[in-house]
């Protein structure tokens, strides 16, 4: 293949142009905001579930506490309806009024331990009120945490991008003006070749894969016409020659 020694040159700096491009391309995969968004939304929603779990714990809880006050009232209004009993002096025998006297005596009882529960389920109220109020407060602070995270990729999203922008508009001009053939082989070495499809020969080494040629191999390259497109024999590039080269 043949073409200008100046279309050559040109495809080092559309070379240089599509490495920045995959440089940008790099940067915007592998932010460092993005592994923190992941982290932030996986604490997110790791948070979410036991602050619904916390607020059922809750539910339950003051449930079991209407419930054990309801108990309460119960057995006080018991007792109460036979204290009425016995101090109305309808219940005369004596038989009644100690069987009467023994209920009061054991509703006094229960009552005080249904009382103990009342205060025992209290105590687990307030410590699962505690509960659901500690990781509200951290649920909030995680969205927080991961709104800033997301504003601090989209700025430098929007920052890459605008470069991409205006580096793809310099390929284009760049692009434009070299051979089609030899723009197709660039692509396809690009391809092959991790990205670079044409390396400057400097001094005695190729650039794309850092070999350095034997004197008789720079001599049968020092010996190509201008126009030759020439390859690295050991990476398959294409090996530009520029005034730089030293052959
Ligand atoms: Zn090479």
């Amino acid at each position: 293949m043949n073409a200008a020694p100046a279309d050559q040159i040109r495809l080092l700096d559309l070379q240089a142009i599509d490495s920045r491009l995959d440089q940008l391309a790099h940067r915007r995969r592998t932010l460092p905001e993005l592994a923190e968004i992941e982290k932030a939304g996986a604490d997110h929603t790791a948070l979410k579930d036991l602050v619904v779990a916390a607020q059922a714990q809750l539910s339950d809880t003051t449930r079991e506490q209407t419930k054990a006050e309801q108990d309460v009232e119960q057995v006080r209004a018991r007792a109460a309806r036979n204290q009425q009993r016995m101090d109305s002096g309808t219940v005369t025998s004596p038989k009644d009024l100690e069987n009467l006297q023994h209920e009061i005596g054991s509703l006094a009882k229960r009552q005080s331990d249904l009382e103990d529960v009342v205060l025992e389920v209290m105590e687990r109220l307030e410590s699962a009120q505690g509960r659901v109020t500690e990781l509200t407060a951290r649920l909030q602070h995680s969205e927080v945490v991961l709104k800033e995270a997301e504003e601090r990729r989209n700025a430098a999203w929007a920052e890459i991008d605008a470069e991409v922008e205006k580096t793809t508009r310099d390929r284009e001009a760049v692009a434009k003006v070299i051979p089609a053939d030899l723009l197709k082989l660039y692509t396809r070495l690009r391809e092959q070749q991790g990205g670079v499809g044409a390396a400057r020969l400097q001094q005695r080494r190729c650039e794309g894969c850092r070999v350095e040629f034997a004197i008789t191999d720079l001599n049968a390259i020092k010996a190509e016409p201008a126009d030759a497109v020439v390859r690295c024999e050991n990476c398959g590039r294409i090996l530009v020659r520029t005034a730089e080269s030293g052959v």
